[in-house]
């Protein structure tokens, strides 16, 4: 299946009550092992790249056929989107032009103004191209921003302003943290999430920082219009276990052991592991 755009596995899962994960991808093993789960477990999947990642891989166009290929070669039917993650405005002209099937622009940082305008652009480029756009209010706070802050909550009339612009999906602060949560973190607002999801009349909402959030409070933040979840430093930390185990018993010492299909398997299991955890706990297993 070729890729495509966020909007009709997001719309789907709105109305199943079900999120889909976005898990972000920084070579060929991670890509592997989340197209392989997803098909294993026949959900859909969103693949997100930063740009950050994108530059690891030597760009858009690479990361784009890298994918594409690999849909192609290992027999892939689950729907996937390739989505662009925090998209810089020059970023997600890049991405657009190299065939991802879903952008984030990230203008949640200018005032606010600019990030309508932006945004607006972008609607009608990705409408005309048949991609899906994520847009973002306020930032969503975490280790990216190097402060480690409480996490910061949208306005809610702005979210209906920049939803109206015809947005698909849209990524706004509850409480929500990049990376590791603090051990004082006070737990997403789900007063405020609720608000927001009757102030978009029910367009599907994204969470990010998906790593280290109880299971409980995903469910629930699901059930109040919750429809994408982000997934990245979770992944990271189980392969990064995984590796470290693996070296700590010595095992790139013995026989070939340092071969590294066999010194990064272990991480890719951790992956697809953590992955499949993530399908079960959004419900989004079988919904392919
Ligand atoms: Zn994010």
């Amino acid at each position: 299946m070729a890729l495509v755009s966020a909007k009709e596995m997001l719309t789907k899962a709105v109305e199943g009550g079900y999120a889909v994960g976005h898990f972000n991808i920084n070579n060929l093993e991670w890509t592997k092992a989340i197209l392989q789960t997803a098909q294993e477990l026949q959900s859909p999947v969103i693949l997100g790249v930063s740009e950050g990642a994108a530059k690891y891989m030597c760009g858009y166009t690479v990361v784009s056929n890298m994918v594409k290929a690999m849909i192609e070669e290992l027999n892939i039917t689950v729907p996937v989107a390739l989505h662009l993650d925090h998209g810089t405005y020059e970023g997600a002209k890049k991405a657009i032009a190299a065939g991802f099937s879903s952008i984030q622009f990230d203008g949640g940082h200018a005032p606010i103004e600019d990030n309508l305008a932006k945004t607006a652009e972008f609607v009608a480029i990705c409408n005309e191209k048949g991609l899906s756009l994520e847009a973002e209010v306020g930032s969503i706070g975490g280790e990216e921003d190097g402060v480690i802050g409480m996490g910061e909550l949208a306005d809610p009339a702005q979210c209906k302003t920049i939803a109206d612009l015809g947005i698909t999906m849209l990524a706004a602060g509850i409480g929500n943290i990049h990376g590791k949560y603090p051990a004082n973190w006070q737990g997403l607002n789900f007063d405020v999430l609720s608000e927001i999801h009757k102030a978009c009349s029910g367009k599907p909402l994204v969470l990010h920082g998906g790593t280290g959030i109880p299971a409980e409070m995903v469910k629930k933040a699901i059930s109040l219009g919750v429809a994408k979840v982000n997934v990245n430093t979770e992944c990271q930390l189980a392969f990064a276990a995984a590796t470290r185990k693996y070296v700590e018993d010595g095992k790139d010492l013995s026989g070939k052991g340092f071969d590294p299909r066999k010194l990064l398997a272990p991480g890719v299991e951790a992956i697809k592991a953590t992955v499949k955890e993530k399908m079960e706990l959004f419900g989004s297993v079988g919904k392919a």
